[in-house]
């Protein structure tokens, strides 16, 4: 498949790709588009001129400043309307490309637009999937010898995160204050956090899920999931460590949480599908599934410093997850409880088998005994004022086609 637009092959916006988000610019109030090259093409335009004619949305849905409208359509209609946009872009499709004036309305350069959130979350819930990750925090911080949880291979383990403090990219990210216990013979402190993180994931938006009370099946999960994002889940591990027992993560997570723009659709991942582990002891019959539900999607994180200095210090991969993400809402359901359009579940930190390959700064530094060198021969154990902490997602599917997510980044400060 060959656009009649000049695309970059290092873009990660391919014509396979095709993802959405909502963007606003000097002139545009914010509204619906996708991601092609570097170009972005407004859905609300093309529905005006007539290019959606016999799909089911209204010009409101693409004119809404966020994705929940096309999304509460369901799996079909949102599919429908990326086929849609695809084909018009598609160099052997004549309809839009020789229409100029047509083209010139449609089509804006990404470096004219500002991106915004691109969905109105509901509810945000984070799981803790990768083995690798929940293994290097039981050594850490647990028994080496019995790093893993008893519950740890039988249920995809989560917590509900908090909805309100989930940022757009770009969105800085103030360094949070809180209850620290730097010395453990000691009362806590009050002050700004020491130890401040990211976690690597990967979240997925849901589609309106079934009544309050009906479980989704793994069979029947992907038809639920609009699509994907990166997520960077900022942490307060001083302020994390002192507060979590006995209900778990609260303060030390909920003072941002950061997405990628573009939301790209579980159907342009599909070439990327992989097999996931062997996963033993057998799990319980509601979370077993048939065909391959992990996605070959490298991932890479930076730390650019105030100066500008850029090191990628971590090398890791979507297909690092024990749990996949039919597990994951089967299992979030099976108790009855309902999702709803636009829900947002994280995959918790990825990290794979060797040091480079760790997504979090806690295990980089593990816990702070290593020092994490960058470019400009500065150190770090974790995250500094003023330094940009940016991660980027692609794959390749068998085609040649790159799908990628672009990039969140996003800036610490303090007062
Ligand atoms: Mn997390």
């Amino acid at each position: 498949m060959k656009s009649w637009l000049n695309i970059s092959a290092d873009s990660d916006f391919s014509i396979a790709n095709i993802p959405f988000g909502v963007f606003k610019s000097d002139r545009l109030a914010a509204r619906v588009g996708c991601a092609i090259g570097d170009q972005v093409i407004d859905l609300k335009v093309l529905h005006v001129l007539g290019y959606l004619e016999n799909l089911p949305f209204e010009l409101s849905d693409l004119e809404s400043p966020s994705l929940n409208a096309i999304i509460a359509r369901g799996k079909g209609p949102c599919r429908e309307l990326r086929l849609r946009v695809q084909k018009l872009l598609r160099s052997d499709v004549p309809d839009l490309q020789r229409k100029e004036h047509h083209v010139a309305q449609a089509l804006i350069p990404q470096a004219e637009v500002t991106m915004c959130m691109p969905v109105e979350i509901g509810d945000y819930t984070d799981f803790y999937s990768s083995e690798q990750h929940a293994r290097n925090v039981g050594m850490m911080f647990r028994d080496p010898d019995n790093a893993l949880l008893p519950n740890w291979k039988h249920m995809p383990v989560a917590y509900h995160g908090r909805a309100s403090s989930v940022v757009v990219s770009g969105t800085p990210v103030r360094r949070p204050s809180g209850q620290l216990k730097p010395d453990p013979e000691k009362p806590p402190v009050f002050g700004k956090s020491r130890l401040l993180d990211f976690e690597l994931e990967m979240g997925f938006i849901t589609h309106p899920g079934k009544p309050l009370g009906e479980a989704i099946t793994t069979a029947q999960a992907e038809e639920f999931i609009f699509g994907l994002v990166l997520f960077n889940d900022w942490s307060a591990r001083d302020i994390q460590k002192w507060e979590y027992v006995p209900l778990g993560p609260f303060l030390g997570k909920n003072f941002a949480s950061s997405v990628s723009p573009w939301v790209v659709t579980l159907d342009a991942l599909d070439d990327l599908r992989v097999a996931g582990p062997v996963q033993e002891p057998a799990v319980l019959p509601y979370l077993e599934y048939e065909g391959h539900g992990h996605y070959n999607v490298g991932l890479e994180v930076d730390i650019v410093t105030p100066d500008g200095v850029a090191t990628t210090i971590s090398r890791s991969n979507f297909r690092h997850m024990y749990w996949n993400m039919k597990q994951q809402l089967a299992h979030h359901t099976v108790n009855g409880c309902n999702i709803r359009g636009g829900d947002l579940l994280a995959s918790g930190t990825i990290s794979g088998e060797t040091p480079e390959s760790y997504g979090s700064m806690l295990e980089l530094s593990w816990r702070g005994t290593k020092e994490v060198k960058l470019a400009d021969g500065s150190l770090r154990k974790f995250i500094a004022d003023g330094d940009t902490v940016v991660m980027r997602g692609h794959g390749m599917t068998a085609a040649g086609d790159r799908i990628g997510f672009g990039s969140v980044s996003g800036t610490v400060t303090c007062d």
